[in-house]
C-alpha cells in the first residue's frame, strides 16, 4: 500500500505541465477540410485543436470527423474536401482546462481524453495542451519518490 500526501500533488498548478501553444499543431475553424486532413496526416496526431483567428479555442478535429463527412454510399467523395470547412465537421463541445486549474481537475478529465486543451483568461485564448502521457509521467514520478 502506497501512502502519499495526495493533497500536495492534487493541488499543484498545471502550468508547469502544459505543452505550449507554439509547439502544438492546430487548424483554424475557417480552414478547408482538405487542409486539415493534410495537417492531421502529416503530424500523425489523431486529433488536434481548432482555433479561431484570435487564437481562441473552438473545438477539436480528428481524421474520423473528416472522413465521415465525405463518406458517400458507395465511395469516399474526396472532391468534397475543398468545400467543407473545419467548423462544419469539428466537435465543438469539448472538455478543457484553464491555466489556473490544479492537477486534480486535469487528472479527473484526462481519464476520458488523451489530451486536454488549456485556455487562458476571460477571452479563452489557447495556451496549449496537457496530455495524458505528461500527467501519468508526473503521477509516476510522485508515487516513486514517495515510496522511498
Ligand atoms: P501523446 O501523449 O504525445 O501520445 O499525445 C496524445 C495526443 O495529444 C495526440 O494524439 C494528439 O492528439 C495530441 N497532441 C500531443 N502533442 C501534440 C502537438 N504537439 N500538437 C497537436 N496535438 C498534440
Amino acid at each position: 500500500m502506497i501512502s502519499l500526501n495526495n493533497r500536495a500533488l492534487l493541488d499543484m498548478p498545471i502550468s508547469d505541465f502544459i505543452i505550449s501553444s507554439e509547439k502544438v499543431a492546430h487548424v483554424q475553424s475557417g480552414n478547408s477540410a482538405e487542409h486539415a486532413l493534410l495537417v492531421l496526416t502529416k503530424t500523425g496526431y489523431s486529433s488536434i485543436p481548432v482555433l479561431d483567428v484570435k487564437y481562441r479555442l473552438q473545438g477539436l478535429l480528428s481524421i474520423k470527423m473528416i472522413t465521415e463527412a465525405i463518406l458517400g454510399l458507395e465511395r469516399i467523395e474526396y472532391d468534397k474536401l475543398a468545400s467543407i470547412k473545419v467548423e462544419d465537421v469539428m466537435e465543438s463541445e469539448v472538455a478543457y482546462l484553464k491555466t489556473t486549474d490544479t492537477f486534480q481537475r486535469a487528472l479527473d478529465l484526462v481519464i476520458n481524453h488523451a489530451f486536454l486543451c488549456v485556455v487562458d483568461g476571460e477571452e479563452g485564448t489557447f495556451a496549449g495542451i496537457m496530455t495524458r502521457r505528461v500527467i501519468l509521467k508526473q503521477l509516476k514520478k510522485y508515487i516513486y519518490s514517495n515510496e522511498k
